[in-house]
């Protein structure tokens, strides 16, 4: 019988990517966020701040950092913010210092963001970094059931986010990849597919030539 013996292989260094998640609220992009984190520990979520007030159940720190629209401001001037964008009449932003030092650390980094954040990041100097995947419902009257069931939001926010989906959902064009989330598990499924590839891809494999020059002897 043949013994197989494995020979422990140093990966070579990778440049970490920022990988986004946009989707009207509701088609399910929170629980994916979620469900990546849990088993992944190359990717590091990009907490956002918000001027927004927590919903019941929201954790400051770990959902999004709450601040006033002082503090907000004060970030926005002092170039604090990768982007920042305003949704449902509340300010919303990225905290620049944590994507860049897991960025440069070589890890990934989790957003979730809208259209508006998304186009700003790709004209960041980080934008080659950028992955784009759109989480789309499977339809509109689905889309509306899941924001009723959630039981968080008054009548008017819900035909208000209804009204906004139409609009987020017509930006699915500047993305790299659509989803339909018809089952969650299998949405899930191809963002870790979606993940997996673009972290091998070859210019994102940054010790690679050393690593075969050295293999080849
Ligand atoms: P929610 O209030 O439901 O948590 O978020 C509302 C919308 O704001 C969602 O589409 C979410 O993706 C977006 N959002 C959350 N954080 C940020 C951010 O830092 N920047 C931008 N541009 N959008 C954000």
């Amino acid at each position: 019988m043949t013994a197989f013996v494995s020979t422990a292989v140093a990966t070579p260094p990778r440049r970490g990517l920022m990988f986004v998640l946009s989707s009207p609220s509701g088609a399910g992009k929170t629980t994916m966020s979620r469900r990546l984190l849990v088993d992944d520990e190359q990717i590091v979520m990009s907490v956002s701040v918000t001027t927004r007030p927590p919903r019941p159940g929201e954790i400051d720190g770990r959902d999004y950092h709450f601040v006033t629209e002082a503090e907000f401001d004060r970030m926005q001037a002092a170039g604090e913010l990768l982007e920042w964008a305003k949704v449902f009449g509340y300010k919303y932003g990225t905290p620049s210092a944590r994507v860049q030092d897991a960025l440069h650390a070589g890890r990934d980094v989790l957003f979730d963001i809208d259209w508006q954040g998304t186009q700003q990041l790709q004209q960041t100097e980080s934008g080659s970094d950028l992955v784009r995947v759109f989480i789309l419902p499977p339809s509109m009257a689905e889309l509306e059931r899941r924001l009723r069931s959630r039981g968080t939001d008054s009548e008017p926010v819900i035909a208000h986010r209804m009204r906004r989906a139409a609009t987020e959902i017509s930006h699915w064009g500047e993305y790299d990849y659509i989803l339909i989330n018809d089952d969650p598990d299998v949405c899930l499924h191809e963002i870790r597919a979606i993940l997996k590839a673009e972290r091998l891809a070859r210019r994102r494999q940054l010790g690679l030539a050393a690593f075969v020059r050295d293999m080849l002897g």
